[in-house]
This record gives C-alpha cells, sequence and structure tokens, in this order.
C-alpha cells in the first residue's frame, strides 16, 4: 500500500512538473513527447556517431579516446547551451544520454574495470563561479555511479586560470594549459578523464600527464562529443 502512495505521488508531481515545463529539444525548442527524449525526431537526423567510439592517440598522455558523438549539428547547439549559456538544465539532460551510452560502450569494449577511477576535468575556481557548475563534472558522476565506480572529483584541480581555448592553434592550447593543473592527493593506476568535448586533447593530455607523474598508470578520456 505504501509503495504506491509513493509511486502514486512520484508520477503526480512527475505529470505536474511536465505541464509547468514541457520537455523541449534542446537544440531547437520544439515541444517533445516523451520526457525521455532530448531531442526531437529532426534534430535527431543531424545526430553523428564516432566510428569508431575509441581511439589510440598519437603523441599524447593519454592512453584512449573514447567519443560518443561527432561535434555538430544539434549536439553542438546543446553543448552550447550547457557551456556559454550555463544551462544547468541542458547538462543533466545530456549527461543522460552520455551516462547511458558511454556506459555501454565502456562495458562492452572492456575499456574499464573495477579499479578504475572517474574524474571530471577541472575547471578553475573563477570560472565555476561564472558558470554556476562543471560541466565536466556533470557528465561525469552520473557515469561513475551507472558503473559503480569511484568518482574523485577533487584529486585534479586548476591552479591556473587560463584563457579561453576556443581559436587558439594546436600549439597555443597546448602552451595555455601547459603546468595549468595540479593533483590534491596520490593517483590511483587506472583513471577514465571525463570532458565534455574532445577538439585537440590538449588540455586533456595535460591533465594525463599531472595525473601519470603523480600515480596513474593508465589515462583514458570519456567524451560526449569529439570535434
Ligand atoms: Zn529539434
Amino acid at each position: 500500500m505504501k509503495n504506491t502512495s509513493i509511486v502514486f505521488l512520484r508520477d503526480g508531481l512527475s505529470f505536474f512538473f511536465d505541464l509547468l515545463y514541457p520537455p523541449v529539444c534542446l537544440s531547437c525548442g520544439v515541444q517533445l513527447h516523451s520526457t525521455s527524449d532530448i531531442f526531437c525526431p529532426i534534430c535527431n537526423e543531424s545526430l553523428s556517431r564516432c566510428n569508431p567510439y575509441s581511439i589510440v592517440p598519437v603523441a599524447s598522455h593519454l592512453t584512449r579516446i573514447i567519443s560518443i558523438f561527432e561535434h555538430g549539428g544539434a549536439m553542438a547547439h546543446a553543448i552550447n547551451r550547457m557551456k556559454y549559456g550555463n544551462e544547468l538544465f541542458a547538462g543533466v539532460r545530456l549527461a543522460d544520454l552520455f551516462s547511458k551510452e558511454m556506459s555501454e560502450e565502456l562495458i562492452s569494449s572492456n575499456l574499464v574495470s573495477r579499479s578504475t577511477t572517474v574524474i571530471p576535468v577541472p575547471l578553475h575556481i573563477n570560472r565555476l563561479r561564472k558558470r554556476g557548475f562543471n560541466q565536466s563534472a556533470v557528465l561525469a558522476k552520473p557515469l561513475a555511479v551507472s558503473l559503480s565506480l569511484d568518482y574523485r572529483p577533487g584529486l585534479l584541480d586548476r591552479i591556473i586560470d587560463t584563457k579561453h581555448q576556443t581559436g587558439l592553434t594546436g600549439t597555443e592550447r597546448s602552451r595555455n594549459v601547459k603546468n595549468a593543473f595540479a593533483a590534491s592527493a596520490v593517483v590511483p593506476e587506472d583513471i577514465l578523464l571525463v570532458d565534455d568535448v574532445f577538439t585537440t586533447g590538449a588540455t586533456s593530455s595535460e591533465c594525463a600527464r599531472v595525473l601519470l607523474k603523480n600515480g596513474a598508470k593508465n589515462v583514458s578520456v570519456a567524451t560526449l562529443d569529439r570535434a
């Protein structure tokens, strides 16, 4: 009887929440019919999946790069809303999709073990205050929970408030993030970094360099999107 009441209450709250905030497409804003979708059918068509999801980088401190979507279309628009529109709600909905699809890929490809620790690429405190949240952490935590892995967001700090990487060349990006990170404790051996977008890899490779220097043996990066 108690369980029935809870289900009734939850469904009732969900019904009123949907009435107040009807689900809309994260890219074009049209109303959606199902709360489990994040894009409308037309925007869904613009999504392109990485093939393959997992690649071994050249000249990087990273072991692997695992990404779900190619950059562009509705996904780029949704990520921009999260990052530059400071829309946490967009981040939470993208995190649901990321956690589901990335978990499946990591398990089916044997890219994580029970000893893997998940770490989001950190934001500098100044940018964190401005945005209100770290988009990499919004994506990383549900993934760690879904895979029952250790989640250590405080293990890596961003100690230099670097300028935005947008518009910089690969070499400039590497120079921009050099020595921008520091480990706050001894790092476990097997690390899965999480970031929203993989572009040149300058940021995640610099994170990996610091993690490897402080105890890690293997650092891969999982991202929602690969440019
Ligand atoms: Zn749409």
